[in-house]
This record gives structure tokens, C-alpha cells and sequence, in this order.
């Protein structure tokens, strides 16, 4: 029994993600609570209005990212890359909590 644990998706890295992930929707909704408030607010000079106006969306479509990689923990499906059906590089899923495809499956 000597396989290497290195890399391998454990019930503790994945709880460890969920805790990550939901820190980060938790900040994604303040940016997003801010920006608002900028395209609301008058007073707010018109470049920083065009530019929160622009981040918006993309804010916005973080979150929904988030929320799905949430979704994968909760039916135990985290970490499946959609290419090959492979387990994702952990220090990979590290980097990017979000992602769906392994190293050799994103290019
Ligand atoms: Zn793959």
C-alpha cells in the first residue's frame, strides 16, 4: 500500500473547497454589492460608473460559477473533469476552485 495521497481528491480537500468557495461567493456578493452602489450613486465619477457597469456582469457570472462548483460537492460530483472523467489535479482545483477540466482536457 504505498499509494501516494499527493494530489488525490479526499473528503477534507473537499471540505476544504467547500469552505473556500463559499468564502469567496460571500466576497464576490460584496464586490457586487459595491459595484451597484457605484452605478446607482450620482455622485460616483463617470469612469468608475462605466467601469463598475462593465464589471456587473462578469461579477455576476462569478457568481453563478461558484454556486455550480457548490452544487458539484452537494451530488459528490466535484472534481470530475467533463473531458475525461478523470479526478482534477488537486493543486489545479486549488488554483482554480471552479474549474471542470483537468490540465490536459483545458487546452
Ligand atoms: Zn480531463
Amino acid at each position: 500500500m504505498s499509494e501516494t495521497k499527493e494530489n488525490k481528491i479526499t473528503v477534507d480537500f473537499v471540505i476544504e473547497q467547500k469552505a473556500k468557495i463559499e468564502k469567496l461567493i460571500k466576497r464576490a456578493k460584496m464586490d457586487l454589492e459595491f459595484l451597484r452602489e457605484n452605478i446607482k450613486n450620482i455622485e460616483t465619477p463617470i469612469e468608475r460608473r462605466t467601469e463598475s457597469q462593465q464589471e456587473e456582469p462578469k461579477t455576476i457570472a462569478k457568481i453563478e460559477l461558484l454556486r455550480k462548483a457548490l452544487v458539484r460537492i452537494e451530488y459528490n460530483n466535484y472534481g470530475k473533469c467533463r473531458g475525461c472523467g478523470e479526478e482534477i489535479q488537486t493543486n489545479r482545483l486549488k488554483a482554480l476552485p471552479t474549474t471542470e477540466h483537468c490540465t490536459k482536457c483545458a487546452k
